[in-house]
């Protein structure tokens, strides 16, 4: 329960909060408040999850009690021990213990007794329309639906078709089970929904056992029950299920049954928010994998630099309410852009480097300057990089035909070379193809970092590594996985990824994968888990320095 507790106060007070402070007044539940986060292992967890992860393990959190992590894995056709096993891994990694690890497949013999007692209810019985048939025979939100002719078979037919559809003498599709409820009814889920169907598929917690499998809303609140929980909270979609889900336990005679709350589903700009549609794009090799760092998925999120940190900021921040919306991705990006800021240390990265020889600086001089480690913070202190006659700097720092107002290096110009001293550019010289091969300039002694000297100011401030000791890497910097074309329509960005070499500084060569950086003027990196390797650098860009999202 630790870390329940530690992010405890990291969640706003919301309206599911309230229910819950009701509930506890009136006792309805005791002072019990159990929760619950309930995927299906069908995919990778996405910052849709994550919302409903924080809110799940902070609200057990706030009130003392418990939260599962619990496996809604009914469906076996699309399931897989690999999505069983990232879901774990990526709660963890949002900071959430959770108090049991569940499958709903381990309930699978307790919800077959439940379906033979809604049967000897006469609440439930086997049909054998079509899939066809049953559509057409459902009605329409203005007509009501029509009877199945087996509504009305008797209790022990229906127990002797239900065996027989669990002892596999049935093909798929052939019977169903549905409950009996009223094929009238204004809300076409209370229709004599599916209870259970066949598949004979296996499972990867059941194997062969099992080859009838229960519909979600059938399965749900048992599986919720059986735990104990106390406020089932889910998606504004299951709204109309509710009254579905209240049967199920009603007509079980489920003692103190839980109760389902909805809230409003995170949708965010720019990207896609639906396992299934992720899971085309990894099929379809549009992406690398799950864990692609453009992914909105919790381990895309976390190969890109994402922190555990800046995901739960952002999941407050967003907060719950009752009413959809978009959420703007620029938000997500302000909140690891506020996270990183005063824990990474910065390193000089040059882009698109340009070559510039101090003329006036002796031959074989090397010198070793201070540079601070964050600007922000002080106490993170400082490191020596090497200086000497030959440096690189960034391609965006140099124009030869300086634009207005542009004060960084030009032909003419002087500046500031971070934490060095001031040179001037004198001579540009030209490769044959007519490219810039170097820029020749002058330094002046008396311009050294740090001391003192104010005779004159320059308006441009640059950073920069020294030649020799410079580090290629390749920096891999991402464009949005989703963009609206001129239609409007939202398509997949056909230039998501840009791949770049660039010079760092020394000690660039001893990053770890998973380290992160700002790259000085540039963003937040972080060294690839799986490309950067002792030999080769590799950096994700995480994000920009600067924000586009306006509070
Ligand atoms: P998807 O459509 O992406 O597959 P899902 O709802 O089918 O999502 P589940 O595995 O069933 O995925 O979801 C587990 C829990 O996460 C559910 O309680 C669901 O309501 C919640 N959840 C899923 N997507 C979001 C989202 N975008 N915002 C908030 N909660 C979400
Ligand atoms: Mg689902």
């Amino acid at each position: 329960m630790s870390e329940i507790e530690k992010n405890e106060t990291q969640i706003s007070s919301n309206f599911i909060h309230n229910i819950i402070d009701k509930d506890l007044e009136t006792g309805k539940y005791g002072d019990k408040v159990y929760t619950r986060f309930p995927p299906e292992p069908n995919g990778y967890l996405h910052i849709g999850h994550a919302k409903s992860i924080c809110l799940n393990f902070s609200t057990a959190g706030k009130y003392n009690g418990k939260c599962n992590l619990r496996y809604d894995d009914t469906n076996p056709g699309k399931e897989d021990i690999e999505y069983v096993d990232s879901i774990e891994a990526d709660v963890k990694w949002l900071g959430f213990n959770w108090t049991e690890r569940l499958f709903a497949s381990d309930y699978f013999e307790k919800m077959y007794q439940c379906a033979m007692e809604l049967i000897k209810k006469g609440k439930a019985y086997v049909c054998e329309l079509t899939a066809g048939e049953m559509k057409e025979y459902r009605g329409t939100l203005t007509e009501p639906g029509k009877d199945s002719p087996s509504r009305n078979r008797s209790i022990d037919e229906n127990l002797k078709l239900f065996d027989e559809m669990r002892n596999g003498l049935h093909a798929d599709g052939e019977m169903v089970l549905r409950a009996k409820i009223d094929m009238s009814s204004p809300n076409i889920n209370l229709r004599d929904p599916i209870l259970y169907r066949i598949a004979h598929q296996t499972h990867h917690n059941t194997g062969d056992d099992w080859c009838i499998y229960p519909m979600y809303d059938y399965a749900h609140p048992i599986e919720d029950a059986i735990e104990g929980i106390t406020h089932s909270i889910c998606t504004l979609e299951f709204a109309d299920h509710r009254p579905l889900y209240d049967w199920v336990l009603s007509e079980l005679e489920w003692p103190t049954p839980p109760q389902q709350i909805e809230f409003a589903r995170l949708n965010l700009t720019n990207t896609i928010m639906s396992k299934r549609h992720l899971k085309g794009l990894v099929d379809n090799n549009q992406v690398e994998g799950w864990d692609d760092p453009r992914m909105p998925t919790i381990a895309g999120l976390r190969r890109r630099g994402y922190t555990p940190e800046s995901i739960r900021d952002f999941c407050d921040r967003i907060g719950v309410s009752k009413a959809n919306s978009m959420v703007d991705i620029a938000l997500l990006e302000h909140c690891i852009r506020e996270d990183l800021k005063a824990k990474v240390e910065s390193r000089n990265v040059v882009e698109n480097p340009v070559k510039v020889i101090i003329t006036n600086y002796p031959e074989d001089k090397l010198e070793e300057m201070e540079i601070e480690n964050n600007k922000e913070v002080p106490e993170m202190g400082t490191r020596m990089i090497p200086f000497s006659k030959e440096l690189y700097v960034d391609g965006e720092d140099f124009q030869e035909f300086p634009q207005k107002k542009y004060f960084r290096l030009f032909p003419g110009n002087e500046v500031r070379l971070k934490g060095a001293y001031f040179i001037k550019c004198n001579e540009v010289i030209k490769n044959e193809d007519g490219s810039i091969k170097e820029l020749l300039c002058t330094y002046d002694p008396e311009t050294k970092s740090g001391s003192g000297f104010e005779a004159r100011k320059v308006k441009g401030t640059i950073h920069w590594v020294e030649a020799k000791s410079a580090v290629e890497i390749t920096i891999k910097a991402y464009g949005y996985l989703m963009i609206e074309n001129e239609d409007g329509e939202n398509i997949i960005n056909p230039d998501s990824l840009k791949i770049l070499k660039a010079y760092g500084e020394p000690s660039i060569k001893d990053a770890a994968s998973g380290e992160k950086f700002q790259f000085f003027r540039h963003g937040y990196y972080i060294g690839d888990e799986i490309l950067n390797t002792k030999d080769e650098k590799v950096f994700n860009k995480i994000v920009d320095l600067k924000s586009s999202w306006k509070k």
